[in-house]
């Protein structure tokens, strides 16, 4: 059974707002594209594997997908985290294609591309044992009984040609995709003897949602971008034109062939102005966001949205919600 269901990452967003708003010829705009391309990939490798997992049968699992736990000052995350009363099972997704090759002796992996450039990481397995490490110390924590504790790191790109060298002590922790359910079936027959009641793993899963914590980073102070280099105003959904006009209570486009008319179009860009800059926005933060002269309608939007606040009068400042 799903439990936490998958969406994209707080982290995701952040980057697609940011390559939205980032001016055209910022010197930093390709940094960006790199890192938003990569945790697109990333997302994807996550849902391929969440499809695979549809064909478990007859299990007991509770499946947790996208989880950030805090851990002595610091978090952790897990991709996909699938607990039974047998035994736990963490899920590392890796969506890269290319030949691949992991040698732990030197705890690294190497993937060549198609067009024969390279990129070095750490061997997967070193992540995933340090995330065992973690999630054993949360449940004492949390004060539960340990039970056994497996992961896998699951290749999800159909075109990744995996090589693990000689004397991978966790080789078998490594799968592409395709193996993914008879590797569970096997871990099923492994263990069988049940440490929970399902009413524990119940109460262990509410605690692991709940002490989920997204994460929002500072992506400006991260690529030295200055925010006057983010592009304001409303993008029109229809036709991408920038910015909306406001008349009447009616975000319009201006762009003439286009006309598109709607109310609602300043969400998406508020949107985009807490992941880009964090939840707090003042009235004239978000006249300026906006491209709205009147600090009435400015107003009138924030309370539209019935958003939290702090402070009185002029130094009020306002709380947008991001989506977890
Ligand atoms: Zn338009």
């Amino acid at each position: 059974m799903i439990k936490k269901h998958r969406k994209p990452s707080i982290k995701l967003r952040q980057l697609e707002a940011l390559f939205r708003r980032l001016n055209t010829n910022h010197p930093r705009r390709k940094d960006v594209e790199d890192d938003l391309f990569k945790a697109r990939a990333g997302y994807k490798g996550e849902q391929q594997l969440d499809y695979d997992l549809t064909f478990l049968r007859d299990h007991e699992f509770l499946i947790l997908s996208d989880l950030r736990l805090p851990h002595q000052g610091k978090h952790f995350q897990l991709d996909s985290l699938l607990i039974s009363p047998y035994f736990f099972l963490h899920i590392d997704a890796k969506h890269l294609s290319g030949k691949i090759e992991i040698d732990h002796t030197l705890g690294q992996m190497k993937r060549v591309r198609l067009n024969n450039e390279s990129d070095v990481y750490n061997d997967p397995t070193l992540q995933i044992k340090r995330h065992e490490m973690q999630l054993r110390e949360w449940m004492q924590v949390n004060k539960h009984n340990v039970l056994p504790f497996e992961s896998l790191v699951v290749f999800t790109h159909p075109n990744a040609y995996l090589t693990i060298l000689n004397g991978h002590p966790y080789r078998r922790r490594i799968i592409k995709n395709g193996l993914l359910i008879e590797k569970i079936t096997g871990l099923q027959q492994k263990y069988r003897r049940p440490v929970f009641s399902h009413k524990d793993l119940e109460k262990i899963c509410r605690q692991l949602i709940k002490q989920h914590t997204p994460s929002w980073e500072n992506l400006l102070s991260k690529y030295s971008i200055s925010p006057v280099d983010i592009m304001t105003g409303v993008f029109c959904p229809k036709c991408g034109w920038r910015p909306m006009e406001r008349i009447h209570g009616n975000w319009r486009c201006i762009n003439q062939s286009c006309k598109y008319e709607d109310r609602s179009c300043h969400l998406a860009a508020l949107d985009d102005y807490a992941l880009i800059f964090g939840s707090e926005i003042t009235n004239p933060q978000l006249r300026t966001f906006l491209r709205i002269p009147s600090r009435t309608t400015a107003f009138r939007i924030v309370q539209s949205m019935g958003v939290t606040h702090r402070g009185k009068q002029r130094y009020r400042v306002f709380y947008l919600p991001i989506e977890h």
